[in-house]
């Protein structure tokens, strides 16, 4: 199917930050698209064709937006995957598959595929009441720590929590959960892989995150890891295997645990770009948004090494902060060789609102990392 200078379409649901950089090559390559998101500010209207305003997880809405293209991927995979799975009968290219969104969107049959594929992951229990996890906790068949983790609701850390007590049980959401047990990592790494149609597959090098203290968030990514070969060639390895055991269509980020003893445990995955992989657009020779552009349309894949070594820092909201936003002292920072910003468009900010990121390039990755540091104490994300 030619998508370039045609009629063809490519939807993409959701239009937040990943849509409007899915973006770019569509428009570098004359691909037209049609986006839907509930926000009719969302960050990826001006650049897409056609822009639709509906609820992602509405039967009727994503069935309705998807009838009229002819591929369709996602941003976001809180979506609607009966109205994929009908799309998909009635003959619409769906990437990534909807099996694969109905495995991952529930943290618990996440973790179930995993056991059942032999991927190495933390231990876990499923309960369908937090009751059950406090009489589990009474009758000792639980003890402290361990990670809670809500079934369906989790996004950027918000549905997890590190359980120490009783109080902070009473804290947490009443529904279905996981109880996991709480891995001492040594570093946190994740692996995109990408695959298409046709079978061929790459993947990107092994990046480790660093998180904010308190708000379970991703601060710093960096590429390559500080880790060992040995270990940076088990990380692939496990997040072939994650992949394949998927047969996932597009870009699969794999999140992963590296232990002290050298262990490499899945944590979760997702099937879209990923907040991991934004290093690539600077520093890879094909970015992570371009080469699921690629996989989806059936193009061969592009070459994912490294052109540099890379950090990227997010942009988030500064506590305290809520309103029309303002990016302070980016003039100070865009004076500085190999800093460049991405603001993502979002007219308000709120605390750890995810608002943009800045990839920092230098040939040594300890520089590259003082500057990110640098970027984050100087540049802040405030209101009027
Ligand atoms: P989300 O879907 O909200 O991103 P994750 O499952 O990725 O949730 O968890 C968010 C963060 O919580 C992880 O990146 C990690 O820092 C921490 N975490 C999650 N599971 C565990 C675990 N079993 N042991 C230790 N830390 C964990």
């Amino acid at each position: 199917m030619d998508f370039f200078s045609t009629t063809k379409t490519l939807g993409i649901l959701g239009g937040g930050q990943l849509g409007k950089m899915l973006l770019y090559t569509t428009r570098k390559w004359d691909v037209k698209t049609k986006v839907l998101d509930p926000s009719e500010n969302a960050p990826a209207q001006l650049a897409c064709d056609e822009f639709v305003v509906g609820d992602l997880t509405d039967f009727q809405a994503v069935y309705d937006f998807g009838k009229g293209v002819d591929i369709l991927t996602i941003e976001i995979e809180k979506v609607n995957v009966e109205a994929l799975e009908q799309l998909e009968k009635e003959g619409v290219k769906v990437y990534p598959q909807p099996h694969v969104l109905k495995t991952i969107q529930n943290k618990c049959s996440q973790k179930q595929f995993y056991k059942k594929h032999h991927i190495p992951t933390a231990s876990f229990e499923k309960y369908e009441t937090l009751d059950q996890v406090k009489d589990a906790v009474i009758k000792g068949v639980l003890s402290f720590p361990f990670v809670w983790k809500s079934a369906e609701m989790g996004y950027d850390g918000y549905g997890v929590a590190i359980i120490r007590s009783n109080k902070d049980i009473e804290q947490l959401n009443p529904g279905p959960c996981l109880i996991e047990e709480l891995v001492p990592f040594e570093k946190e790494l994740s692996v995109i892989v990408c695959r298409r149609p046709q079978g061929e597959t790459t993947h990107y090098p092994v990046v480790e995150s660093e998180f904010h203290p308190t708000a379970n968030q991703v601060e710093y990514v960096l590429c390559p890891a500080r880790i060992s070969d040995q270990a940076a060639e088990k990380a692939i390895a496990v997040a072939q295997q994650t992949a394949a055991a998927y047969g996932h269509i597009g870009l699969l980020a794999v999140e992963l645990f590296l232990t002290h003893e050298g262990e490499v445990l899945v944590n979760e995955v997702a099937p879209r770009p990923h907040n991991s992989g934004h290093f690539s657009i600077e520093a890879s020779y094909t970015c992570q948004f371009e080469q699921h552009v690629r996989a989806v349309l059936d193009l061969p894949l592009g070459k994912t090494e490294s052109k540099v070594t890379a950090v990227m820092v997010n942009l988030v909201g500064k506590e305290g902060y809520s309103g029309p936003v303002v990016y302070k002292n980016i003039d100070q920072i865009l004076a500085i060789e190999g800093v460049i910003p991405h603001i993502y468009g979002k007219k308000e900010t709120r605390p750890f609102r995810k608002m943009g990121h800045v990839t920092i390039i230098h040939p040594k990755i300890d520089t590259a990392r003082k500057m990110a540091q640098q970027v984050k104490e100087t540049l802040s994300v405030i209101t009027k």
